[in-house]
């Protein structure tokens, strides 16, 4: 059975949902330094950023994405070239998703700071644990125990899977941030500046 999760930035102006449908998500953390340049690009990483420098997300398919009110206030950086476009809000500089740069892949990255629950409880109960924390090398202090220094061999199995059968089943459509080919808005490339 299918959950519909609440999308909603920190000022309300951006809402949306998501549906998170068993065996097509992922939920992780991500330490990487690109993750935490986006914080800091946005002004925002106390609120975005764990004690880690981490950056819990769901990894699922862009068409269980979903934004329905304030669509003018989202904004896409591109932090290195060929990279992940980056999406957030203008208007409370909030994470909002990674996408890759086109739009035939079938993948989203959606920060759980941009999802709204009734309890911790009600977290676990929809996202269930978290699987996996890559890129542990670049934790601020620290690496966590149970992250890994990079991205683990032992889960490309799993992500050429998802990959594969978001593909065949075109999952990509419709996506948020994309109209066809093209993303929504021109995304800005911001390479230089970090
Ligand atoms: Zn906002
Ligand atoms: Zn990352």
């Amino acid at each position: 059975m299918s959950n519909i999760v609440s999308l909603k930035c920190s000022c309300g102006a951006v809402k949306g949902t998501l549906e998170v449908v068993p065996k097509s998500f992922f939920h992780v953390h991500c330490l990487c330094r690109d993750c935490q340049r986006f914080a800091k690009h946005l002004s925002n990483s106390n609120n975005i950023l764990d004690e880690h420098g981490g950056t819990e997300l769901l990894q699922t398919y862009p068409k269980f994405m979903k934004i329905t009110e304030g669509k003018e206030n989202i904004g896409g950086i591109q932090l290195n070239k060929n990279g992940l476009y980056r999406w957030h809000t203008t208007c409370c500089n909030m994470p909002m998703a990674n996408t890759m740069n086109s739009s035939k892949i079938p993948f989203v990255g959606i920060p759980v700071t941009f999802m709204e629950f009734t309890s911790e409880k009600d977290k676990q109960d929809i996202l269930g644990p978290v699987i996996m924390k890559a890129f542990g090398k670049y934790a601020m202090g620290k690496m966590p125990k149970d992250a890994h220094e990079r991205f683990p061999l032992s889960f490309m199995p799993k992500i050429l899977g998802f990959m594969i059968k978001g593909l065949v089943k075109k999952n990509y459509v419709p996506s948020p941030f994309f109209n066809g080919k093209n993303p929504i808005i021109p995304v800005t490339n911001k390479i230089q500046e970090c």
